[in-house]
């Protein structure tokens, strides 16, 4: 077991080997750490979540992408970007999407003291309803790294934690929309086999940058344009699986 392992070790999950403890805390679809939403159960259900905006050189062409086709979506918002950019933030709420709450500064929460991520989560909902009025419902751990406490921090705060389980790799900055729509289709391929629904992570801004444009979060827009496109396919929230 490492060191790193052994200093971040809750008592609740001594006795998890540290392979399975990185598993529990950072995997998209591992409940062991406690029960977190994925998706709905109709395999045409998909949920387009995007994570780290709003950011003006994507966001704006996004939500029109998205008018285009009627589809409401799903922002996972860093409270520091919703600080610098508060009427894109606004925008998005107006125009009928969802937004989740992300973090202030979008530390992976899995190496975080609970000081830290209570403010961490408190930061961010105090920002987003400063800004838009609405208190968010849901939460995304940045990463995707999580603990039992994090995840009970977020409840106590009224906020259900959202994973995923299809992972775009649209971060990477030399992925084109081929590749990307490649990853996406392998992952809704797996969740039709399994008889469930679609919860895509993507991306419509870097956590650490919401002002460059970038190859990548154009491939993202034209992945999303791509999707939206599809005959049988129903566009949702995670507010559909509650
Ligand atoms: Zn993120």
């Amino acid at each position: 077991m490492s060191n790193l392992a052994v200093t971040v070790l809750p008592a609740a999950v001594v006795g998890l080997s540290a392979g399975l403890y990185a598993y529990a805390g950072m995997w998209p679809t591992s409940q062991i750490f406690g029960a977190t939403v994925q998706s709905g159960s109709d395999p045409n259900e998909i949920a387009l979540t995007y994570d780290d905006g709003p950011s003006p050189a994507h966001t704006p062409e996004l939500l029109d992408i998205l008018a285009a086709h009627n589809a409401r979506a799903t922002f996972f918002l860093v409270g520091n970007h919703v600080l610098r950019h508060p009427q894109l933030a606004r925008r998005i709420v107006e125009a009928g999407h969802l937004i989740g709450n992300h973090t202030q500064t979008h530390p992976n929460l899995f190496f975080s003291s609970l000081d830290r991520v209570r403010l961490e989560l408190d930061l961010c909902q105090n920002t987003l309803f400063d800004t838009t009025g609405v208190t968010p419902a849901f939460f995304r751990p940045p990463f995707g790294g999580r603990r039992p406490d994090v995840l009970k921090a977020a409840r106590e705060i009224g906020l259900t934690p959202v994973l995923w389980n299809v992972t775009a790799h649209d971060w990477v900055a030399t992925q084109g929309p081929d590749k990307i729509l490649a990853y996406v289709d392998h992952g809704l391929a797996a969740n039709r086999k399994q008889g469930r629904g679609s919860n895509i992570l993507l991306h419509d801004a870097s956590h650490l940058d919401t002002l460059v444009e970038s190859h990548s979060r154009k491939a993202t827009l034209e992945v999303t344009r791509r999707l939206l496109a599809r005959p049988g396919l129903r566009f949702t929230t995670p507010e559909a699986w509650l």
